[in-house]
C-alpha cells in the first residue's frame, strides 16, 4: 500500500494535477483522488457494464454514449466507459464530457499526452473502434518503398502546405554495414534531432524537424549487431546511421514497413516512444535529493536536446505512473572538461523524493541495475533565443535548478555573444540547496557567472538574501549588463512560484519574448 494520504491528493501544486495551457483544475471531492482511482479499479467491480467483454465499437454506436452517465469516448483508436471516472478526473465532468461520445485523442493530447490513458482507464475498456489501419505485409511490396530513395510524395501523412518539407531516405551496404541516410532538407539539424531505437524486432529512427516528426520504422530483414552510431553530414542536413551487421550477407531489402513508418507529422501526435533504461547509481546531492544515473540500451541514441524534459515510468500499485524529469550533466562542470566527450550512454537527473509523494518514492526504492522505461524528450525550450545574447537571468526554486543546468552549460561554453549569466536560487533553507559547492566554484572559475541564493526559511547565522521572489529582489537581480544588451529570462520552480516570477517580469516591463518559463 503506498503511504500517500488520501484526503487532498494529489496536492494543488502535484504534477498530476498541474496540467498545460493554463488549464484549470477542479478541486477533487474527498475520496476521488488518484490513488481512490487505482484501488477502486483494483476492486474487480465491472466498470464497463460489460462483465469484461469486448467489443468492436462503430462510429454510431461511439456517438449514441455521450450522457455524464453513459459516457464512451476513444482514445487511440481504444473506446472506454469514462462515466466512473469522471469523479476522479482532476480536469472535472466538463472537460471529460467535450469529448463525450467522439474521439477525445486531440483533447487529451492537448492536456497530458504522456499520462498513460490506456493504464489508468484499462478496468474501462469496452473495446476497439472498428475501423483499423492497413499495413502492408508482402515484402515485395514494401522492397518498393523501402529498397532505395523514397520520393516526397511517397511520404505518408506529410503535412501539405504549412511546416517543413518532409524528408526522405534511402539505404546502402558494405559487407560488414548497412547505412540509412536520413536527407532532413535542413541546415541546421544536429544529433539531438534523431531517436533511434533497436529493439524487440522493431527499428525506429525519428528525426525531429521543428515541431514534427518523420519516422523510420521497420523489421530489419537481417540481424545486426547491438550498437548503432548516427552522423550528422555538415550542411548538407544528412542523418546517417550505421547498423553492424551480425553476418556478412548481401540484403535484398532493408525490411518490413511497421506502424506509421516513413510518416511525417506533427509531433503532438505521436504517442511517446519509451526504452527500457537500467539504474547505474544513485547519490544523495542534499537531505531529499540524489542524483540517479540510468544507462540506455545500447542499441539506442537519444540525446536530450537543452532544457528539454523525458518522462519515467513506474508502475505503482499496478497502474502505470508517469512523471517528468528534467536530465542534466553529471556535474556542472562536465561540459567544460578537455576534451568534450561525456558519454552518450548515460542520463543523469537530479530528483528530490517526496516521502508522501506518489512516484519518487517508488523510484527510490529501485536497486542498481533494476529498469525504468524513459521516453523520448519534449519540451518547447528554444536555444536560437540565445543568438546574439548578452545577458542571460536564470530564476530557478528547489528542483527548478535542473533544466537551468543544461542552460548554463550551453550558454558558457556555446554562446561567444555573452557576457553574464547570473542566476537566483531561492530555496528554504541552506540544506537544501542543490550543487551549492559547484554553484559557487563555478562563479569563481568563471567570471561571467554569478550566483545568489535566496532562503524562505533561513537559520538566524544565515547572512544572505531572504524571503520570496517579489519585486524588490527581481529589480535588483535583474540588472543589465548594458543598457541596451539583449536579455534572456529564464523560469523554473513551483507552479505558484513561476506564475508570480513571470507577473513580476512583466511588470518590470520584460516581454514575453524575453522570459521563458518552465511549466507542466
Ligand atoms: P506527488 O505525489 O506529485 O506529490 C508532490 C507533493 O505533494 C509532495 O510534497 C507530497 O509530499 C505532497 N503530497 C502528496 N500527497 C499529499 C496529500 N494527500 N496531502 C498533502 N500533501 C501531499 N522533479 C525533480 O525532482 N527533478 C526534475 O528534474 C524534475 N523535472 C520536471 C520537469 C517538468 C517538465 C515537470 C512538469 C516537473 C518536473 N519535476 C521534477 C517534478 C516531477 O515531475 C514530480 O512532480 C515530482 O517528482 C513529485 O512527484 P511525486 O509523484 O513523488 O509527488
Ligand atoms: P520547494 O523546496 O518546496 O521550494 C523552493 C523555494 O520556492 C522555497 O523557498 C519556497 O518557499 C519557494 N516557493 C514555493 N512556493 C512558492 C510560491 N507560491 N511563491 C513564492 N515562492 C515559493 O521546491 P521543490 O519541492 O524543490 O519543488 C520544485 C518544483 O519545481 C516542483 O513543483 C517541480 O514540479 C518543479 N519543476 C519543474 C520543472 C519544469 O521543467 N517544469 C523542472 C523541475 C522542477 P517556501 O519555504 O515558502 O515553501
Amino acid at each position: 500500500m503506498l503511504n500517500a494520504p488520501s484526503q487532498s491528493f494529489p496536492t494543488p501544486g502535484s504534477q498530476q494535477r498541474v496540467a498545460s495551457g493554463g488549464r484549470s483544475k477542479v478541486p477533487l471531492k474527498q475520496g476521488r483522488s488518484l490513488m481512490d482511482w487505482i484501488r477502486l479499479t483494483k476492486s474487480g467491480k465491472d466498470l464497463t457494464g460489460l462483465k469484461g467483454r469486448l467489443i468492436e465499437v462503430t462510429e454510431e454506436e461511439l456517438r449514441k454514449h455521450n450522457r455524464k452517465d453513459d459516457c464512451w469516448i476513444c482514445i487511440r483508436g481504444l473506446v472506454y466507459n469514462v462515466s466512473p471516472y469522471m469523479e476522479y478526473h482532476p480536469g472535472g465532468e466538463e472537460e471529460l464530457m467535450r469529448a463525450a461520445g467522439s474521439d477525445g485523442t486531440d483533447l487529451f493530447d492537448q492536456v497530458h499526452r504522456w499520462v498513460n490513458y490506456e493504464s489508468m482507464l484499462k478496468e474501462c475498456l469496452v473495446g476497439r473502434m472498428a475501423v483499423k489501419p492497413v499495413v502492408p505485409r508482402d515484402c515485395r511490396e514494401e522492397k518498393k518503398i523501402l529498397n532505395g530513395l523514397v520520393s516526397r510524395s511517397q511520404a505518408a501523412d506529410a503535412p501539405a502546405t504549412e511546416g517543413p518539407r518532409p524528408p526522405s531516405y534511402d539505404w546502402f551496404q558494405t559487407d560488414s554495414s548497412v547505412t540509412i541516410a536520413i536527407y532532413t532538407k535542413q541546415k541546421d539539424i544536429s544529433l539531438d534531432s534523431i531517436i533511434i531505437d533497436n529493439q524487440d524486432d522493431s527499428f525506429r529512427a525519428e528525426t525531429i524537424i521543428q515541431d514534427y516528426s518523420y519516422l523510420i520504422h521497420i523489421r530489419l530483414s537481417h540481424e545486426v549487431q547491438e550498437d548503432v552510431s548516427a552522423r550528422i553530414v555538415e550542411n548538407v542536413g544528412k542523418i546517417e546511421i550505421v547498423l553492424k551487421k551480425k553476418e556478412n550477407t548481401s540484403w535484398k531489402c532493408l525490411g518490413h514497413p511497421l506502424e506509421n513508418h516513413n510518416s511525417f507529422i506533427p509531433r503532438k501526435d505521436v504517442g511517446l516512444h519509451y526504452r527500457e533504461c537500467q539504474l547505474i547509481s544513485k547519490e544523495d546531492v542534499t537531505h531529499d535529493t540524489k542524483l540517479f544515473c540510468l544507462k540506455l540500451p545500447p542499441s539506442s541514441h537519444l540525446q536530450t536536446p537543452v532544457g528539454q524534459h523525458v518522462y519515467l515510468k513506474l508502475t505503482v500499485t499496478g497502474a502505470e505512473i508517469v512523471k517528468p524529469y528534467t536530465p542534466v550533466s553529471d556535474s556542472l562542470f562536465s561540459e567544460f572538461k578537455e576534451p568534450v566527450l561525456p558519454n552518450k550512454q548515460y542520463m543523469y537527473f537530479l530528483i528530490k523524493i517526496y516521502p508522501a509523494g506518489l512516484f519518487t518514492p517508488e523510484l527510490d526504492h529501485l536497486q542498481i541495475g533494476d529498469f525504468v522505461p524513459i521516453s523520448s524528450p519534449e519540451g518547447n525550450f528554444k536555444i536560437s533565443k540565445f543568438q546574439e545574447l548578452e545577458d542571460l537571468f536564470l530564476l530557478a526554486a528547489g528542483t527548478g535548478l535542473t533544466p537551468m543546468v543544461t542552460i548554463l552549460n550551453f550558454a558558457l561554453t556555446r554562446v561567444r555573444s555573452l557576457r553574464k549569466v547570473k542566476l537566483m536560487f531561492f530555496n528554504k533553507t541552506e540544506d537544501d540547496i542543490i550543487w551549492r559547492s559547484q554553484l559557487e566554484k563555478l562563479a569563481f572559475k568563471d567570471k561571467r557567472f554569478d550566483v545568489e541564493f535566496v532562503l524562505s526559511a533561513p537559520t538566524s547565522e544565515w547572512t544572505g538574501k531572504q524571503g520570496h521572489i517579489s519585486p524588490a529582489l527581481l529589480s535588483e537581480f535583474l540588472k543589465r549588463n548594458l543598457d541596451e544588451s539583449k536579455v534572456f529570462i529564464c523560469i523554473c520552480g513551483p507552479t505558484p512560484f513561476t506564475e508570480q516570477g513571470v507577473r513580476l517580469l512583466h511588470d518590470l516591463n520584460f516581454s514575453k519574448d524575453e522570459i521563458h518559463s518552465f511549466t507542466a
